[in-house]
């Protein structure tokens, strides 16, 4: 959890490399369904373009067909910008005992500043390739440029701004986050876990060093 330009993408991309889990992210499926102009897609673009969440049912519809394109669940799952509302914690819990004898859920806080998040946020560049979406920072003080300017790293193709990382819509997705953070929070507590909290404005590697330790402690673990 945390609000946009916490760095969740970004510790996802770093488990995903070292611990070979795969990466769930949401809104990366909303912008896969607007890039493909499926009929989803046409149904949530403008809720995407106002910094509004997409509807728990759209949201429950994608991670089912997410689910069965997969051959098997694979080890390691992180949610990355989801669950967004109690709802989807609630649906999210529910799967998941449904579905699977055992398993481990760790809840992860991401905490920055108000103001950070702005910065970070107008300065974000990201790999037009789906397949990639690296995520790259054009702010000076950054460790996360890419080498060469507006091309990926890693694959090569162009990078761009988000369409939703304006000032108007990041207000207000910081907002809409912050109405939901503490019923999600609530929600997870009552079914006994702990909530793993990080300070997302250290260094990339302090806040991946801080995960892997959290990930270790039981007391995380559901
Ligand atoms: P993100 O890439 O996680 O910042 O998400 C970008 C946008 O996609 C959000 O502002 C929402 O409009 C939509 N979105 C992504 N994940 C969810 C979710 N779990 N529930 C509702 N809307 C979502």
């Amino acid at each position: 959890m945390g609000p946009p330009g916490s760095g969740k993408g970004t510790l996802s991309s770093l488990c995903v490399k070292h611990f070979g889990w795969c990466q769930l992210s949401t809104g990366n499926l909303c912008r896969d369904h607007i890039q493909r102009n499926t009929e989803i897609g046409q149904k949530i673009k403008s809720a995407m373009q106002q910094g509004q969440l997409v509807s728990d049912e759209v949201i429950a519809d994608m991670i089912k067909d997410w689910v069965l394109v997969q051959d098997q669940l694979p080890q390691g799952i992180i949610f990355d910008g989801y669950p967004r509302t109690k709802k989807q914690a609630e649906l999210l819990y529910s799967f998941l005992k449904n579905t699977l004898q055992d398993f481990d859920l760790i809840l992860v806080k991401l905490h920055v500043d108000v103001d950070l998040v702005l910065n970070r946020i107008l300065s974000r560049i990201s790999c037009s390739n789906k397949k990639c979406q690296q995520v790259y920072s054009l702010l000076k003080e950054s460790n996360m440029h890419p080498k060469s300017s507006m091309t990926c790293d890693a694959c090569g193709s162009t990078l761009v701004h988000r369409s939703d990382d304006t000032k108007d819509t990041l207000k207000n997705r910081i907002h809409v986050y912050y109405q939901h953070e503490q019923d999600i929070i609530d929600f997870y507590i009552r079914k006994g876990m702990s909530i793993g909290m990080i300070n997302g404005a250290q260094e990339v590697q302090d806040v991946f060093n801080d995960f892997k330790k959290l990930a270790q402690q039981k007391e995380y673990v559901c």
